[in-house]
């Protein structure tokens, strides 16, 4: 099997609607489409295509790191701590701050996918469903 087309269903994968999704679920939706792949198969794809800056890697505070196609609209997080609700933000204000930084600091930026941790706006009022 060749690895390029292992890429192209991982892109092809991330690119539904914005997905993030860890190494194990993209194998685990990969797999009805190449029964034969592997998982150090996709891993190693993945590792690559981050490398290569095809995909975003970041932590998204679910226990496993998260890939997302790079691409479209630059985005941002706003992850909730208690209930896991992810908010995506727009990057303006981010990009500002970050070449604020970068002048300042003199400091090369790589980061292009923030995620910020707190508690979202339900949760301060203490009123999800979960207890
Ligand atoms: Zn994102
Ligand atoms: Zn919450």
């Amino acid at each position: 099997m060749k690895t390029s087309s292992v890429e192209l269903l991982i892109l092809d994968l991330l690119s539904h609607e914005q997905a993030h999704l860890t190494a194990q679920e993209i194998y685990q939706q990969l797999k009805p489409r190449l029964p034969a792949v592997n998982p150090s198969t996709v891993y190693r794809a993945l590792e690559r295509m981050a490398h290569a800056g095809k995909i975003s890697v970041s932590d998204m505070g679910r226990g496993a790191m998260v890939y997302e196609a790079v691409g479209g609209e630059r985005h941002h997080h706003l992850v909730c701590q208690e209930c896991g609700a992810v908010m995506t933000i727009e990057d303006q204000p981010v990009s500002e701050l970050f070449r604020y930084l970068e002048k300042k600091y003199r400091f090369e930026m790589i980061t292009n996918h923030l995620i910020l941790f707190g508690r979202c706006e339900s949760c301060q009022r203490g009123d999800q469903d979960e207890p």
